[in-house]
């Protein structure tokens, strides 16, 4: 029925989230990312920068997790990306989250999540944080120093202590291991300080780090995991929970795929871990990456030509070239490309109002080009060498699989506004169904 009456309504607006009806909107969207892109181009004037937000994408990466990892529960990095309607759909489909401060569980806390399914996976926390994870009832925490255990033992005399190891990260994109995480002989003295001071320690966790791209370190990394169980099976503890961290692709590259991830992770974990070990896992970029599309607007350009001539700048090759100035950057949503060592690749989007994406086979003579950001900083670069093809004042541009450590991070930096967010769902009938099951669990609650 909720299905039959989709309307004309294109997208959820960032503006409507706030009301109780987003969610239920979903329903009603369910236009392609391309049309909700079109559809907003055409009916709106400011040329400001906006996401489109499949929520659909996220359904899709849930019901994959679960087909690939049954084993392993999804504990949702809200650190990622903590877009409400994510976060909402997460929420639906049960999973639970790992905070990193005070202010993210509050958050999920009012979203309705049990305290059970939430973890304080920051091994290095505030005195007052950990006293409001006492109060709300929230036990699961990570730790890696001796001082957490004091802390805790101030501070929180029910939580359940997950000791976080130092793993080998060297194969990925962000690595943990100079912040984080105890080596083996550190992890026996601090298992022996937390006997000494009576804590309860449930297991282990690591991160082999964010965009990670071998599936081995997921492999290595259990192994670690298991000799960490091993001593404190000595030391007389019972450890009953792994949990394997993030890392997860956010898609598949020449690299590493999901699939193989889940192959190497199933494997390893099912050998050296009895069926009685809970699993969790605390994956970011996997759900929200690839849900969010940019597009942007070219708003000035500079011609460059060989002999400095024209704007004061020498090109260094026989193309012509330009540079095109956006209306988001590194300061906003493409702070990734700082703090997350990525490289988003801008795509044609439309020129003289002419849907580029539209063109199938038509390919546009390319040249090397640079694309910029729209504050008055030189550092606000997006790409210093790329191909494009000639595009003008006015005309757009557009990057995929921008939802992760984007919006999450992106500050207002010279007065320009964070891009705004639509919404859309193309995977209805599965949303449909997990939407269902969360009114029934909530009504039986
Ligand atoms: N868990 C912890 C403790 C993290 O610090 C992070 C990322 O910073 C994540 C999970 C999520 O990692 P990813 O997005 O690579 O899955």
């Amino acid at each position: 029925e909720i299905i039959a009456s989709i309307n004309a309504q294109t997208s959820v607006k960032s503006e409507d989230v706030k009301s109780q009806n987003a969610f239920a909107n979903l329903f009603k969207c369910t236009h392609s990312v391309q049309d909700v892109i079109k559809n907003h181009i055409l009916e709106n004037e400011d040329e400001d920068p906006f996401f489109v937000c499949d929520i659909g994408q996220v359904v899709r990466q849930h019901i994959k997790w679960v087909r690939n990892l049954p084993r392993i529960e999804p504990f949702y990095a809200v650190k990622c990306c903590g877009d409400p309607l994510l976060l909402k759909t997460m929420v639906s489909m049960g999973t639970g989250f790992d905070c990193a401060s005070r202010g993210e569980m509050q958050n999920m806390l009012n979203y309705g999540v049990p305290p059970s399914k939430i973890i304080y996976a920051n091994p290095c926390k505030q005195n007052s944080h950990i006293r409001f994870a006492s109060e709300k009832g929230i036990e699961m925490m990570t730790f890696d120093n001796v001082d957490e255990l004091y802390k805790v033992k101030k501070y929180h005399k029910s939580a359940k202590m997950v000791l976080r190891v130092l793993i080998d990260d060297s194969n990925s994109l962000c690595k943990f291991s100079s912040k984080f995480g105890a080596s083996p002989s550190a992890a026996r003295e601090l298992l022996e300080k937390a006997r000494e001071l009576g804590i309860n320690v449930i297991g282990v966790s690591f991160h082999v780090g964010s965009g990670c791209f071998a599936s081995s370190s997921f492999r290595d990394a259990v192994l670690v995991a298991r000799n960490v169980f091993d001593i404190g099976k000595e030391l007389g503890f019972d450890f009953t929970l792994l949990d394997v961290g993030g890392g997860f692709p956010g898609s598949d590259n020449e690299n590493i795929s999901f699939g193989e991830v889940c192959e190497v992770l199933r494997t390893a974990v099912d050998k050296y871990f009895p069926a009685h070990v809970r699993v969790i896992a605390e994956p970011g970029r996997y759900y929200s990456a690839s849900a969010f599309t940019i597009a942007t607007n070219i708003i000035a350009r500079r011609i460059v030509k060989r002999d400095g001539s024209d704007d004061g700048i020498v090109g260094n090759d026989d193309h012509p070239s330009f540079m095109y100035y956006i209306n988001d950057g590194i300061y906003g949503s493409f702070n990734s490309i700082m703090f997350d060592h990525q490289h988003p690749r801008p795509k044609p989007l439309c020129k003289n109002g002419q849907f580029l994406f539209d063109n199938g086979e038509t390919r546009e003579t390319e040249f090397n080009c640079s694309v910029w950001g729209p504050t008055c900083d030189s550092l606000d670069c997006l790409s210093k060498n790329t191909l494009l093809p000639e595009l003008d004042v006015g005309d757009w541009l557009y990057f995929d699989e921008m939802g992760a450590y984007t919006i999450s991070a992106a500050s207002e930096f010279n007065g320009f506004k964070k891009s705004k967010i639509l919404y859309t769902n193309t995977e209805t009938t599965e949303f449909l169904k997990i939407a269902i099951a969360a009114e029934q669990s909530k009504n039986l609650n």
